[in-house]
């Protein structure tokens, strides 16, 4: 039997890339804001509805560079239902990570939780929208505009997702999206912030090469994160096809969710009222009393049969020793045990309807 995967990066026809990266071949402009680099910062804004777009090595520096805006030692209220990246970024600026429950329904971080949290410290709310859901972002609005503070999203999973006529990259100050090989638009490893203010397009350059505003002369912590021009050219390919690979996730979304939707003990996420989706997971709640079976031992009998699912987002960072070591850990009781029974079922632009027939068949025969 075949093996399924549960991600397989979306590729654009080998001859439209190779076409793509002559260019280089004759100017050898590799890297350094080139081109490439210069045409697909523009062509992200539009697509994304953005105002501004920098690009960086990849989702995680890009994510340090928002955060790097912010003084160290402050607090940053975010969620621990997300990948190890969003509190890492904010434990390497020198910030202090507190956790936020997450609600039941979409998994983002809980408005109605992040006030009892704030203290005088506190400088920023970090959400995460994940899987392709958004977070509540009129409700985290509201509060960071009543006491002032910042809101960096992690909108890595994200890309391309709309409310209504309102992309998901002009929601808060700064927004983050991974544009990492396995999410749903790429560019082999990359990442990009998108923002408001026109102001912060140079501190982001900087800070991606060695904090060098001018040539030679370093101003602030910067690093070296910067996006070559080969990645810029998957991204100009992608872009170019970013529509369809999401056509089609959504088809085998359908899929799932028609094939699964009436099994006792499984749990789907619901489609949020006036959002445009980009199908970037395929997250099922697996309640082990109804099902019968937990989800270790589903996600075991699965790879037995050759479909790969990951525990996605398992276990919460908050969990972490590193966490655990250094920060003090608010009690999560919705994300515990929302990531004790998660798990992301194969999902991908190339992923065949037999193929997506073939995983529902396995699981309803559990
Ligand atoms: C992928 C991901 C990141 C990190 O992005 P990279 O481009 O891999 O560095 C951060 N946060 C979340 C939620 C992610 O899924």
């Amino acid at each position: 039997m075949e093996k399924i995967n549960v991600i397989r990066s979306s590729m654009p026809p080998f001859e439209e890339y190779v076409e793509e990266i002559r260019d280089i071949w004759d100017n050898r402009w590799l890297s350094n804001c080139g081109p490439k680099h210069q045409t697909l910062e523009q062509e992200l804004s539009k697509y994304l509805g953005v105002d501004n777009t920098s690009l960086f090595c990849n989702g995680h520096t890009a994510l340090e560079a928002a955060f790097s805006l912010l003084p160290p030692g402050s607090e940053v209220i975010t969620t621990p239902f997300t990948y190890a990246s969003t509190t890492l970024a904010i434990a390497r600026c020198g910030l202090i990570p507190v956790f936020c429950d997450i609600e039941p329904m979409y998994y983002t971080i809980d408005p109605e939780k992040i006030e009892a949290l704030i203290t005088e410290k506190t400088a920023a709310i970090a959400p995460v929208h994940v899987y392709g859901n958004l977070c509540d972002w009129r409700g985290i609005r509201e509060i960071a505009a009543k006491h002032g503070l910042k809101v960096i999203y992690d909108a890595a999973h994200a890309f391309g997702v709309k409310d209504g006529t309102i992309g998901a990259g002009s929601l808060g100050d700064v927004s983050m999206f991974s544009l990492h090989a396995t999410k749903v638009f790429h560019t082999i490893e990359g990442g990009c912030l998108t923002y408001h203010d026109a102001e912060l397009a140079s501190r982001f350059k900087a800070w991606s090469q060695f904090g060098m505003y001018e040539k030679d002369c370093t101003e602030i912590l910067g690093t070296n994160a910067k996006m070559t021009e080969f990645s810029a050219a998957m991204g100009l390919c992608n872009l170019r096809h970013v529509s369809e690979y999401i056509a089609r996730r959504r088809d085998a979304a359908m899929r799932y969710r028609e094939r699964l939707c009436r099994r006792d003990g499984l749990v789907l996420c619901g489609e949020q009222r006036g959002v445009v989706s980009n199908y970037a997971y395929m997250p099922v709640q697996i309640d082990p009393a109804k099902f019968g079976h937990d989800r270790d031992e589903l996600a075991g009998y699965l790879a037995e049969r050759e479909i790969y699912v990951r525990k996605y987002f398992y276990p919460l960072t908050s969990s972490f020793p590193l966490c655990q070591r250094n920060f003090t850990i608010q009690e999560t009781p919705v994300a515990d045990k929302i990531s004790e029974r998660i798990l992301c079922l194969p999902l991908y632009s190339d992923l065949e309807i037999q193929d997506v027939d073939r995983i529902c068949d396995a699981i309803l025969a559990f």
